[in-house]
């Protein structure tokens, strides 16, 4: 039997900048901690340990322009330049090839006048909401662009909160306008939606234009991990429980397990902060012990994959992937 992809969405990484702190209504965590401002590299490393431990791919943000405190290029305000090269030279270095890498639009915070760099009142979602073809094509652009100047080669966008799924037939249109003006490539990828609770949550051509083809990749479960932002607990039994909420120790239960058994690909989603913790870790471990357990249980039916791998799946079936009816 053909194994079913599996795959791992990071939302919202950039180096040192907590783009959750700087877009985050609350400055303190829902048990009353200061939120932190900045993430240390070493949480890097502890990521990329687990995730050479188990093989893990899938896709990985980048923040071009964190939290509108300059560029990942140009310099971050108040970030040593050393720890900021250092965070990208780690990425490439033992990330890829295993985790697609690509922008979350511009800042994750207020969108971008560009014309000369300033932040607008609005944040990036509430800018797009109103926008078309016209204005979102450069604005795509720009965030494609500052992730080749560092030296990636993204052909796909993250769309930070649900920006642009008002003018969403705009919006794809202009990615796919700005994946090929930047990139020459004629196969470009988006993550948007999450497909949840449905039978055969599966990845789908989104657009088709002159040969141009666009992908969506939707998230098939919940950020889990999420909770350890707002909880002291690091016991061993609260990172196990949040495993089990994905797939329990038997592998018979969990989200993950649900959405295999329904014909979907487990597309797993989890964000920066929530593998980061307020400064604990405590997502990240929950990540390894998840990354075991499925490497254990499930080794004969499902295969990590990166963005990468998924597109070429699809690119040869096309016609398996049809686009779902949106509840
Ligand atoms: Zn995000």
């Amino acid at each position: 039997m053909k194994k079913v992809p599996v795959s791992l969405i990071i939302d919202d990484p950039a180096p040192i900048i907590s783009v959750f702190y700087e877009h985050a209504p609350s400055k303190v965590t829902e048990d009353g901690r200061p939120i932190i401002q900045r993430n240390s590299n070493e949480m890097l490393f502890k990521f990329c340990d687990v995730v050479d431990k188990h093989g893990i791919k899938g896709k990985f943000s980048v923040v071009p322009m964190p939290g509108n405190k300059g560029d990942i290029v140009r310099g971050l305000d108040g970030v040593d330049d050393g720890e900021l090269r250092e965070w990208i030279d780690t990425v490439k270095a033992r990330l890829l090839p295993s985790f697609t890498i690509g922008p979350e639009m511009l800042t994750h915070h207020k969108a971008v006048n560009l014309s000369d760099g300033s932040a607008y009142e609005m944040n990036e979602r509430d800018w797009a909401s109103t926008q078309d073809r016209n204005t979102l094509t450069p604005y795509i652009a720009k965030a494609l662009e500052i992730l080749r100047e560092s030296g990636f080669a993204p052909i796909g966008v993250t769309s930070p909160w649900d920006f642009g799924i008002e003018v969403e037939e705009e919006y794809e249109a202009s990615i796919l306008d700005a994946v090929h003006e930047v990139t020459g490539s004629n196969i470009a990828w988006f993550f948007l939606r999450g497909l949840r609770d449905v039978p055969n949550a599966k990845p789908w051509i989104a657009r088709e234009d002159d040969g141009r083809v666009l992908i969506s990749i939707p998230a098939t479960t919940r950020d889990k991990m999420w909770q350890t932002i707002n909880s002291t607990d690091t016991s061993d039994e609260y990172v196990k429980r949040i495993a089990d909420e994905l797939i329990t120790e038997d592998g018979k239960n969990g989200e993950m397990i649900r959405v295999l058994e329904s014909g979907g690909y487990p597309i797993l989603i989890t964000h920066w902060q929530s593998l980061i913790s307020n400064g604990l870790g405590t997502g990240i471990r929950a990540l390894d012990e998840i990354g075991r357990r499925i490497n254990n249980l499930l080794s004969d039916r499902v295969q990590w994959m990166s963005f990468d791998e998924i597109i070429s799946l699809v690119m040869e079936d096309k016609s398996n992937y049809p686009k779902p009816l949106f509840s």
